[in-house]
């Protein structure tokens, strides 16, 4: 699991980059704004310096573009791209923040209309740098200082103490409240990190007690219960499209005498190398779980009775012609019964016909395959 440090860095991470990427969406619509103050101020204020104003955001817009979309080519990432956001935000905020220093001082009218749109590029950047406060604070800093200077510098146009004032509580506020709220914001990231973290771990906890559930602790072949699924499915199938399947039913022969002449450790060493001999023998779609002690069920999808008894000898033979384990020498034999589903039946029907099978092999002679008794070759 994700330290919560690790968590919060990497929520900082993501802010970044969502940041960068509000920044990219909303400069689109920036131009909308200066054509939008230039159309206010034409005639209001000289213009030459609407059309300084523009050209000056013109740039400053086509710099930060530059600086975005090497940001974005190289992958947002804190640490390697931090001065360039916050370079962004230095010629943005001072982009603004020139209003003063050429718009403000001309136009009673002009004067309040210019500052509150200060105020709404400072309430619209907001929710774009919320993830990158220390962005939006720099943003701030530089329309609030390039306003001060204005003030300062410009005793020819005095730009007015209200604006000034306003522009400062105003500033002020804003940058104030937003700290709590981009930290709120990079806590549900952190939160919706640690979610996932937690859904995924579940998820694959989950999944190992199903395979569990399913599999033979011994053998590592699926189970009793994994074998009555797949089973009841190949029903269902079978009964729903017409297409039938065979089961194959193994019994090592003699295998007490196994455990009995070399201990159970060899007997269980004996059924991992049975198991594993049977699985080589056997195709992808076909499927060989433990039955019950030293018996397993062999199911064969799609496949006729003429087919897996085909399928049956392979096995009968893989078994009987090398020995399953070497140390000590295990040789065994194997009864195998092979039985076709046929429509109507039920999977304990199925079972049992195959069961019968593996009875009359035994009553044969063992190491044979046999069919049930009324069985017919499709
Ligand atoms: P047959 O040829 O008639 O099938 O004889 P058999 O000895 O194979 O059959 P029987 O049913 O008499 O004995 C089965 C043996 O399988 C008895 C039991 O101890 C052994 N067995 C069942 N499960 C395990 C297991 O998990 N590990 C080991 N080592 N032996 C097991
Ligand atoms: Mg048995
Ligand atoms: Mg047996």
């Amino acid at each position: 699991m994700a330290s919560p440090l690790a968590d919060a860095e990497v929520a900082r991470e993501i802010g970044f980059a969502q940041c960068v990427h509000a920044i990219r969406n909303v400069l689109m619509t920036t131009p909308v704004g200066w054509l939008l103050v230039a159309w206010f101020a034409w005639g209001r204020a000289p213009h030459a310096h609407v059309l300084i104003w523009l050209g000056g955001f013109l740039c400053t817009w086509l710099v930060t573009l530059v600086l975005l979309q090497g940001i974005l080519r190289a992958g947002p990432l804190l640490e390697r791209h931090r001065p360039r956001l916050l370079a962004i935000a230095v010629l943005d905020g001072v982009s603004w923040g020139s209003v003063c220093w050429l718009l403000v001082g001309y136009s009673a009218t002009l004067d309040p209309w210019l500052g509150a749109v200060l105020c709404g590029v400072a309430a619209v950047n907001a929710p774009v740098y919320i993830t990158f406060y220390r962005a939006y604070a720099t943003l701030m800093a530089a329309i609030w200082v390039t306003v001060e200077l204005a003030a300062v510098l410009r005793p020819g146009h005095p730009v007015g103490t209200e604006l000034i004032l306003g522009m400062t509580i105003f500033c002020g506020l804003l940058t104030y409240h937003m700290r709590a709220i981009a930290q709120r914001v990079l806590d549900g990231i952190v939160l919706q990190l640690s979610n996932e973290s937690l859904a995924r771990q579940l998820s694959s906890a989950l999944q190992l007690v199903q395979h569990e559930a399913d599999t033979d602790a011994l053998t590592g072949q699926p189970n009793r219960r994994a074998l009555d699924e797949l089973l009841k499915q190949q029903v269902g199938v079978a009964r729903a499209t017409g297409r039938s399947f065979s089961v194959l039913l193994l019994d090592i022969d003699h295998f007490k005498l196994v455990n009995d002449t070399h201990g159970h450790g060899a007997g269980d060493d004996t059924l991992r190398a049975f198991a594993q001999r049977v699985r080589e023998h056997l195709r992808q779609g076909d499927t060989c779980a433990r039955y019950g002690g030293e018996e397993f069920v062999v199911v064969l999808p799609g496949t006729t009775l003429g087919a897996a008894l085909e399928v049956a000898e392979r096995l009968r033979q893989g078994v009987a012609d090398v020995s399953l384990i070497s140390a000590p020498l295990v040789r065994t034999t194997v009864s195998i019964g092979a039985a076709q589903y046929l429509p109507g039946e039920t999977v304990e029907q199925l079972l049992e016909r195959a069961d019968t099978a593996v009875y009359a092999a035994k009553r044969g002679g063992r190491n044979q395959v046999r069919v049930p008794e009324a069985a017919t070759l499709a």
